[in-house]
């Protein structure tokens, strides 16, 4: 890899440059200095000077430090993106059959690619979207197009990872998040969070940014700025998003696919009301409506995947479940778990039965074959979105696609009244009638 490669579509900060510094570099100043406020270049955020001086006299970027520390003093280093790139070969390997109304999307989105413009794809959690974009993506690369693929959190990005590899096995593709252990490539096919983006400047021809709904993109003006300065003047755009939010929905043309991959109806959660369970947790009980539903299942040797809104009730909720239960296998996870990777994988191959986590799981996991509980519905962590994605995990597979989702809650809120109504409304948008 030579050092020009390193800096093709990036900008850099001095420290971060290969040296020697390639010949006919860019370079602009990092900050720009205004009366009273300063303005960063990577992300685009003001600050009143007083707020961000330094000893020195300079001023630096608390928005984007993760990624380096901008300074007033600092040059953001930039080579053009020249599209060193291979063309015309066919790298996709694999493909599962696409049914008809993904094949339909799939020629609309080569077409935006084609067309250089924006689309906000709407397609409902276990529409098969990831391989929907496959024959685009290798549209996109024949024509030696720089392809970009972030989303938001790095759970996404790890899942995606080898089923792009598995598609793409010949395409050399790097993997960027914040604690990745690979140092940078040059590569024709980026596969990153959405904080990575903020290295590029018009570097993609094309950039999909899934999830775009989610955490920490969603309402993040130096994310959002990142993501429009990553992709070059002329280029195509993709979102992908099973619950768009509203500003979206008014900005972009939709492209909608309301039905799962296997042809069968989201599952529609029940909604239990179960009074006070948190009282009764303290003293190490389940609610008995809790109690009978896992009964029930577990003695049919179903499996559950029980989400509650904060790390603390982990604790309270697995004695309870093992006063309850003893003979259950069943373990806990959330996002500071070290062992979080390898519950996940245990819990896929079924050593466990129940596995109770955080609102880590809601998005990007297929499980198949699994009942997805809620305890504590009326939690402000379980937005409409947030019910909706969770109750996606739930009837993934072709085989067991009605598989239970019960929201139990304590009172109801306009949150769980806009879940059930949107899960029902795409299923009527996808063709079945209210019964299903
Ligand atoms: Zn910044």
């Amino acid at each position: 890899m030579t050092n020009e490669e390193l800096l093709f579509g990036r900008q850099l900060l001095s420290f971060q440059l290969p040296l020697p510094l390639p010949k006919n570099y860019l370079s602009w100043p990092a900050m720009v200095i205004q009366n009273k406020t300063v303005i960063c270049k990577r992300c685009n955020s003001f600050w009143n000077k007083t707020v961000v001086k330094m000893p020195d006299g300079n001023f630096y970027c608390p928005n984007c430090i993760s990624l380096g520390r901008v300074t007033s003093d600092e040059l953001l280093y930039h080579l053009p993106e020249g599209n060193y790139f291979e063309k015309n070969r066919d790298y996709l390997h694999l493909l599962n059959p696409l049914t008809s109304a993904q094949l339909e999307i799939s020629e609309k989105i080569t077409d935006i690619i084609v067309r250089q413009s924006a689309i906000l794809l709407w397609a409902v959690t276990g529409a098969g979207k990831t391989e929907m974009m496959f024959l685009s993506l290798n549209y996109a690369f024949k024509l030696g197009m720089r392809v970009c693929w972030a989303a938001p959190r790095v759970d996404v990005i790890l899942e995606l990872a080898p089923r792009l590899k598995k598609a793409f096995p010949d395409l050399p593709f790097s993997v960027l998040y914040g604690q990745m252990e690979e140092p940078y490539s040059y590569r024709q096919f980026v596969l990153c969070t959405t904080h990575q983006l903020l290295r590029f400047f018009h570097a993609f021809d094309v950039l999909i940014i899934d999830e775009v709904d989610s955490f920490p993109y969603v309402n993040n003006l130096g994310l959002n700025f990142a993501a429009k300065q990553a992709v070059k003047p002329h280029s195509s755009q993709i979102y992908l998003s099973a619950t768009p939010p509203d500003d979206l929905l008014q900005e972009l043309p939709i492209l909608y696919l309301a039905k799962r991959f296997h042809g069968h109806p989201l599952p529609v959660p029940q909604v239990v009301y179960v009074g006070n369970w948190r009282k009764a947790l303290q003293k190490k009980r389940l609610v008995h409506q809790i109690k009978r539903e896992l009964k029930r299942g577990l003695s049919h040797h179903e499996r559950y995947l029980i989400f509650v809104s904060e790390i603390k009730l982990l604790n309270i909720l697995g004695a309870a479940f093992q006063k309850a239960f003893p003979l259950i296998k069943w373990t806990s996870v959330h996002a500071q778990d070290p062992q979080r990777k390898q519950k996940i994988m245990d819990f896929r191959q079924k050593n466990y039965d129940v596995l109770f986590t955080t609102t880590i799981l809601e998005r990007g996991v297929t499980i198949k074959k699994i009942n997805v509980i809620v305890i504590g519905a009326e939690s402000p962590i379980f937005n409409w979105a947030t019910l909706v994605q969770i109750a996606g995990r739930a009837g993934r597979d072709s085989k067991y696609f009605a598989d239970r989702v019960i929201f139990y809650y304590s009172f109801y809120t306009s949150a769980i009244k806009k879940a059930v109504n949107q899960i029902k409304q795409l299923n009527q948008k996808a063709g079945f009638n209210e019964s299903m």
